[in-house]
This record gives structure tokens, C-alpha cells and sequence, in this order.
């Protein structure tokens, strides 16, 4: 078996011993007999599956008493439109400029009010940073940022503080990388298939108490309160891709749970920017230091025929999904919670012998 190193941004690599567990049980799931692509999502054996991974979601964010955990479909992208859609009710609402996904965002709410501009991360054309002086309004109904900014490697380090307004956050691409303050969030929303599993579920985590302000007026299935009462089971979940999540949500438990994937984040990022920094003559990272994402970290070489042979050198050394974003161009690392510290390492020292040798 060769498996490779996958630095993709998603669907992202998955821990190894999840995947061998999956296979394991492919077939003939514990002795039922049939796989659990084929269990219905009405019979017992499924009935365990979604139980568990919503109970160590719950556990995993602290949220047992205060948030339900959904499971929904449409990923991310369908959450831009359903939290205005629920929440927005034609009032107003204060986004954060993180780049592409909060433009988007940003782009659905408008569909259902007034979204606003909070913040830009932008300061001219090389800088990205994850903003901090919000400007709020007073009557938002939401404050709405993105945690990590995927495609510019951009994160919030903190959450900041938007007072009693709910806060909505797209954690999509740095969801469970460390402990989150669950509490101070009225909803988050991330699909699956970067930190916590296969693509084809989106986890949300709603206010119990917020979903009382959701707007009834819709066709049921968009509207979070529905969901919720019926536990995620209104109508066909999918159901694999949530046995794979509670699979990881178990591995992730072994390993230590978010506080021992935090410290590995922070070991992760410490060494890929490291290096970068060691050969800044070399990699350039355009993110201020106090936003650089320790989930997608970016960096660019000094030509595109650097490029093209970084990528080919790492490719032959059973590297992959180095390349960055096609709208941004340069290298971008995604270093989730199945990507080791020993996987970075090994990148880590590729990148300071390619140095060296094009330097
Ligand atoms: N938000 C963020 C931060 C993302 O990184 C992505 C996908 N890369 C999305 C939203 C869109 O997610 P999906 O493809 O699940 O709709």
C-alpha cells in the first residue's frame, strides 16, 4: 500500500485508522449483514450511529445543555443562504470581510435583507489579515465571520467580542482544530470534509434558545427548528458520510480531543512557518503574522517555474494538494487534524533542501 501525504484543502486527508476501521466494516457491518451504505436511516443499527456522533460532537464542543447539532446537506455553500434565511428576517446583519467564502456569504444574505460590512481583512493588495476593530451596529441581528479564510490563509486566533448580538461563525475549515468557546457562539456551521470527516454532511450548531427567533415562514425543510425537532432524521439523512464523522469524533477522542489537537495545530504551524521564515528570501507569506492560518498556511516562491517544480519535486517525494488556490496562485499547505506533526516535519525539511538548491 502506498498512501501519500495529502496537504489538501478538502475533501481532506482522514486519519488512516478510521479508514481501516471503514473498510473493515464495509461489507457486512457487525455482523448485521448488510453495509451501512445499505441500513436504513429508520433501523437500530443507524439509530446508534447517528446517537453517538451527535453525542461526541456535543461533547467535543461542550454544548450538551445549550446547542443542538445538525446534521444537514448542500454544504456550507447552502448555509450562506439558510442562516439569513432563518435569522435575517429582512433586517440587517454585520459581516467581516475574510475574502472569497464571507463574500459569498455576504452575496446570499442579501437575498433575505440588509447585510453589512463589519470589517475588511484587506489592506491594499499583499496584506490579508483576520480584522479585530469591528465596527457594529447596533440593530444587527447577527454578527457573521469566517473563522479561516481557506483560500487567503487567514484565521481568527480569537473570537472577537460582538457583545449580546448572536455570532455566526463559518468554521468550515478550522472546525475542532482546537477547543472551541461554544458558548460564545450562537451558531457555526462547517462542512464535513476538511477536519472532521467525508464530504457530504454540513455540521450545525445552533442556540437552542436563538432557534425561537427563526422564521417559520418557509418550506420546512430550510428551517433550523425543524431540524432540530426531528433530530436531523426529517427525511434521508446521508447517512455514511455521518458514521464516518462519529468514526472521527471517536479518533478524535483517543487522541486527546480538541486540547491535544490544538497543541499539535500550534506545533504544525510553528514548524511550516518556521521554515518559511528561515528562507525569506525564498517563501514569502503575505499574511500578517498575528492572522497567519495554522490550517491552510500559504506561500508563494520566487517564480512560477519554482512553482511548478516545487510541486513536481514534492509530488515525487509522495506530497500532494500543495498547490494553491487557482485564484491566488503559490503553495498552500492544509495541515488538518489527520495531517501529523511528522507529516509537516517531512515537509518542512523538503522545503529547506529545495531552498538550498534553487536558492
Ligand atoms: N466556507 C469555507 C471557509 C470554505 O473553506 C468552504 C469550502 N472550501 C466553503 C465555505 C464552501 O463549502 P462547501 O463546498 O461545503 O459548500
Amino acid at each position: 500500500m502506498t498512501r501519500l501525504i495529502n496537504f489538501s484543502a478538502g475533501p481532506a486527508t482522514l486519519p488512516l485508522e478510521v479508514l481501516e476501521e471503514v473498510q473493515s466494516e464495509l461489507v457486512d457491518y457487525k455482523g448485521t449483514g448488510i453495509s451501512m451504505l445499505e441500513h436504513s436511516h429508520r433501523g437500530s443499527a443507524y439509530a446508534a450511529v447517528h446517537e453517538e456522533a451527535t453525542a461526541l460532537l456535543k461533547k467535543h464542543l461542550g454544548c450538551a445543555e445549550t446547542h443542538d447539532v445538525l446534521f444537514m446537506q448542500g454544504g456550507a455553500t447552502t448555509q450562506f443562504a439558510l442562516v439569513p434565511l432563518n435569522f435575517l428576517r429582512g433586517g440587517s446583519a454585520d459581516y467581516v470581510d475574510t475574502g472569497t467564502w464571507s463574500k459569498k456569504a455576504f452575496a446570499a444574505a442579501k437575498y433575505y435583507g440588509k447585510p453589512r460590512w463589519a470589517a475588511s481583512g484587506r489592506e491594499g493588495d499583499t496584506v490579508v489579515r483576520a480584522p479585530t476593530g469591528l465596527d457594529l451596529s447596533k440593530d444587527a441581528r447577527y454578527v457573521h465571520i469566517t473563522t479561516n479564510a481557506t483560500v487567503a490563509g487567514a484565521q481568527y486566533h480569537q473570537l472577537p467580542d460582538v457583545g449580546d448580538v448572536p455570532l455566526v461563525a463559518d468554521m468550515s475549515s478550522d472546525f475542532l482544530h482546537k477547543p472551541i468557546d461554544t458558548q460564545k457562539l450562537g451558531l457555526i456551521y462547517a462542512g464535513a470534509q476538511k477536519n472532521v470527516g467525508p464530504a457530504g454532511v454540513t455540521i450545525v450548531v445552533v442556540r437552542k434558545e436563538w432557534l425561537k427567533d427563526a422564521d417559520p415562514d418557509h418550506p420546512e425543510i430550510f428551517c433550523y427548528p425543524y431540524i432540530a425537532e426531528n433530530d436531523s432524521l426529517q427525511n434521508t439523512a446521508p447517512t455514511f458520510s455521518i458514521y464516518v464523522v462519529g468514526k472521527v469524533m471517536r479518533w478524535l477522542d483517543a487522541q486527546g480531543g480538541p486540547e491535544e489537537m490544538g497543541r499539535r495545530s500550534a506545533k504544525k504551524g510553528a514548524l511550516l512557518y518556521g521554515t518559511v521564515d528561515e528562507h525569506e528570501d525564498f517563501y514569502r507569506c503575505p499574511i500578517e503574522v498575528g492572522s497567519r492560518s495554522i490550517m491552510n498556511a500559504v506561500f508563494t516562491l520566487p517564480s512560477e517555474e519554482l512553482t511548478k517544480k516545487f510541486l513536481d519535486g514534492a509530488a515525487k517525494e509522495k506530497m500532494v494538494n500543495l498547490k494553491g488556490h487557482r485564484s491566488v496562485g503559490g503553495i498552500r499547505v492544509s495541515m488538518y487534524n489527520a495531517v501529523s506533526v511528522a507529516d509537516v516535519e517531512t515537509l518542512c525539511a523538503f522545503m529547506r533542501k529545495f531552498a538550498k538548491d534553487n536558492g
